[in-house]
């Protein structure tokens, strides 16, 4: 494994964190016991930073992680979890959900606790709640051990928060295909230039750039010289930057962990050659052609009062452009969204524009906007080129 500085503390991180995010599921929940095998495994590999948060997999995340770091696996390892401002009411709250938090990951303390996904509103919200004298106190109380934040707002907020509070670390969504989204490769930049730590989130765009990657860009990483899979690719670009600490990979698959485990002893930084930088830069323009809506399923949208699954929807509109046979989206919308097979509907017609969803979205999609060219769209599709009812 390879391993990397967080300036102001010196603590050395592997290159590969373990998300949990994205755990293996069996029968809609997360499969426990594969997903604590998976984390296990990984550590026994040398991954040393784990990150989660309350929202994800609706609190299963931190309670699975709390049990996977049990049998002498906590100490091996540095926890990162965060203060999520949209499930926070009042102040008060703050304290709560971090206590709450220690208790569920069977902890005395949070080794990174970061300010979630801060963007210009959940920013101006977590000062007026005075979340920076509480993350003060609660080192002071060794609840927590380092300060840090995750963002998804513009860079200009990105850097007034940099310079907003003495933190160690901060988390970006940075990837080949986003280099200019959010905090971006100048913010990278910049975050570095000040000390911080920065751990990449969404290094494969949730499986965008591997599973989902359209025909058109595959083929031209099919020109290399060098075989490497999808997830090496993307991975060693972020890797490939020397101000870049952890990348987190959402891992749910033991082949995964597996492969990327392989690919951080290796991917040392500045090692791409400028043909191979070339060969992705012109993967990544062929992708972004034929992307209709910049979804990455992360799911913070969720719940929708009107039972829209929207990154599902998103998905299937995305489908149907970057794949040449339209059918396997059009079987997802209309047998799976449109409730023919399920009887349940959770398709983009359902939705009643309340805009709850718009303030939650990392990526600022206009959410109940988009969802009405999705309706068009497959509905028009659908027309062309009938569903298959028998699937
Ligand atoms: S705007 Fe539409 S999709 Fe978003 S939460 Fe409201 S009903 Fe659901
Ligand atoms: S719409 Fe936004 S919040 Fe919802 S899954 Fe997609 S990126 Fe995430």
């Amino acid at each position: 494994m390879q391993y990397r500085y967080v300036p102001k503390n010196g603590d050395l991180l592997s290159v590969l964190g373990f998300g949990c995010m994205r755990l293996p599921l069996k029968d809609n929940a997360v499969d426990e016991s594969r997903a604590i095998n998976q984390i296990r495994l990984a550590i026994d590999n040398g991954v040393n930073y784990i990150d989660t948060a309350l929202p994800y997999h609706q609190g299963a995340s931190e309670k699975i992680l709390g049990k996977a770091l049990q049998d002498g696996y906590r100490n091996q390892v540095k926890v990162a979890t965060k203060l999520t401002p949209f499930m926070l009411q009042k102040p008060e709250d703050m304290q709560k959900m971090l206590n709450k938090q220690l208790e569920t990951l069977q902890t005395d303390h949070i080794d990174y606790y970061l300010l979630h996904a801060l963007d210009e509103s959940y920013w101006e919200k977590m000062q007026t709640f005075g979340a920076l004298k509480f993350l003060e106190q609660a080192q002071k109380d060794g609840k927590i051990i380092n300060q840090a934040f995750s963002f998804h707002g513009s860079l200009t907020t990105f850097k007034e928060i940099v310079q907003a509070n003495d933190w160690a670390m901060c988390q970006i969504q940075y990837n080949y295909l986003d280099e200019q989204l959010q905090a971006g490769t100048e913010g990278l930049h910049f975050a570095a230039a000040h000390k911080l730590a920065v751990v990449v989130m969404e290094p494969l765009r949730g499986g965008g750039l591997v599973q989902k990657l359209p025909l058109d860009a595959k083929q031209i990483f099919d020109t290399a010289p060098i075989k490497r899979s999808l997830a090496e690719w993307g991975l060693r670009w972020v890797w490939n930057h020397p101000e870049v600490t952890v990348a987190l990979s959402g891992m749910n698959d033991e082949t995964q962990v597996t492969e990327n485990l392989k690919t951080a002893q290796v991917a040392l930084p500045n090692t791409l050659t400028p043909n191979e930088l070339d060969l992705i830069t012109r993967a990544a323009e062929a992708y972004r052609r034929l992307l209709r809506v910049n979804c990455t399923g992360c799911q913070y949208c969720l719940p929708c009062p009107s039972g829209v699954n929207i990154p599902s929807n998103f998905q299937a509109y995305n489908d149907l452009s970057l794949n040449s046979d339209p059918l396997p989206a059009l079987n997802i919308y209309n047998l799976f969204l449109k409730g023919i097979l399920t009887g349940v509907r959770a398709d983009a017609a359902l939705c009643k524009k309340c805009l709850q969803c718009i303030k939650r979205c990392p990526q600022h999609i206009n959410i109940p906007e988009k969802l009405v060219h999705v309706t068009e769209t497959i509905n028009q599709a659908t027309a062309n080129k009938p569903f298959d009812k028998d699937q």
